[in-house]
């Protein structure tokens, strides 16, 4: 059985573009995102049908970008719990609060979902070296999910990232470039050898299927909260892809007749040290300017010249949302505050959101009644 999938289509010109080969950016330099035919997908399944299946993040077969379903590479990602915390809620002063713990996926983050479907649809086209640039936790997920597939990895990542995920990517046999500087610098280091020895480019939205298995994260939040939205989504964006595909998925689920009522507010939390989604937002830009000097204790957020800038303040515009940004100290207090309202042990990029609670509710971004998720994206270990 094919996928559901009809094209590829830029999102900065429209152009619509086949999906069964390889492709990377649209000759403008806009990212490709995966459109469905959501009629075909409506016709042949259910929300029983998904309720009744076993198996993480493919559950959602038919909404990823998968032809062959044999042909999926997996290590049980997804179906991570969405845990209420009445204390949390409560401290804070909102109706509800759930914690997405998307620590809980193999190799300890939500990256774990985009490599699945980045690799499975590499895979598929017939890709050999997978390469990548990554502030640390998207090469250690692509070289699990390239291990897997017996495909080889090439991963650059800045030197001064945390060991062990250096350490990680070595182990799993990826081959791995330490650069001086950031993953802006990680990534020219990589287009070098994309460009010499034709690896198939895996970077961030490079390649038009990460989001894919990203934006499960926003179909499992609806489903575990019986199929209706929350009133707000707080995440923490480096480059923003996952909650681009939040956007998406909860676009296609509304369109789907699945869930009813209005998306939620799309929220971002970035550091104050590396904070260019949140500048450009709260200057009513269209694009965001590169980040000088970026630095934070939460690595992964370490990302200066997010290249779905465009989409990203989309998608919060377009849900209502809004753009917080939070000091390195409040984000490890919040981290401790997490952990002890409800023994979750998130990263600093994971605890983030946490730590956007309450500037967010005296800011009146959300209310006394909101039922409110906070993704954890990673976790501590
Ligand atoms: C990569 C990463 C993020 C940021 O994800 P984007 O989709 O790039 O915004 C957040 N948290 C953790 C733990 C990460 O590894
Ligand atoms: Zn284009």
């Amino acid at each position: 059985m094919p996928s559901f999938v009809e094209r590829l289509s830029c999102s900065r010109c429209g152009r619509a573009f086949g999906h069964l080969e390889a492709r990377h950016l649209c000759p403008c330099g806009g990212p490709l995102l995966v459109d469905y035919d959501l009629e075909q997908v409506r016709a042949a399944v259910g929300r029983e049908d998904l309720e009744g299946r076993r198996g993480g993040m493919w559950r959602w077969r038919e909404l990823l970008p998968v032809e062959d379903p044999s042909a999926v590479v997996t290590l049980g990602e997804g179906g991570t719990p969405l845990l209420a915390s009445p204390r949390l809620a409560a401290g804070v002063g909102v109706g509800e609060l759930y914690v997405k713990d998307d620590g809980r996926n193999p190799t300890g983050t939500f990256k774990a979902r985009g490599a699945a479907a980045g690799v499975t649809a590499a895979a598929e086209r017939g890709a050999a070296d997978l390469a990548l640039p990554t502030a640390g936790n998207a090469g250690v997920a692509w070289a699990a999910y390239g291990a897997a597939a017996g495909l080889p990895v090439h991963v650059a990542m800045p030197a001064d990232a945390p060991g062990p995920l250096q350490e990680a990517c070595r182990l799993l046999g990826a081959e791995l470039a330490l650069v001086d500087g950031l993953i802006s610098d990680a990534g020219r280091a990589i287009a070098d050898g994309i460009e010499r020895h034709g690896w198939y480019d895996a970077g961030t939205l490079r390649e038009p299927y990460r989001i894919e298995g990203k934006k499960t994260l926003g179909f499992e939040i609806a489903e575990q909260l019986g199929w209706r939205f929350p009133d707000a989504v707080v995440y923490p964006a480096g480059g923003g892809v996952g909650l681009i595909g939040m956007w998406r998925a909860f676009a296609q689920l509304s369109a789907l007749g699945w869930v009813a009522g209005a998306p939620p507010r799309l929220i971002i939390v970035q550091s104050e040290g590396c904070a260019p989604l949140v500048r450009a937002f709260d200057r009513g830009a269209d694009r965001a300017e590169p980040w000088e000097d970026a630095r934070t204790v939460a690595h992964g957020l370490r990302v200066p010249a997010p290249l779905g800038d465009e989409l990203v303040l989309r998608a919060i515009r377009d849900t209502g949302g809004t753009a917080v940004a939070v000091p390195d100290e409040d984000i490890l207090r919040a981290q401790r505050q997490l952990a002890r309202a409800t023994g979750v042990l998130a990263s600093a990029e994971g605890a983030a959101p946490a730590a956007a609670l309450g500037p967010l509710r005296e800011r009146g971004d959300l209310g006394p009644g909101d039922r409110v998720v906070v993704v954890n994206t990673g976790a501590l270990l």
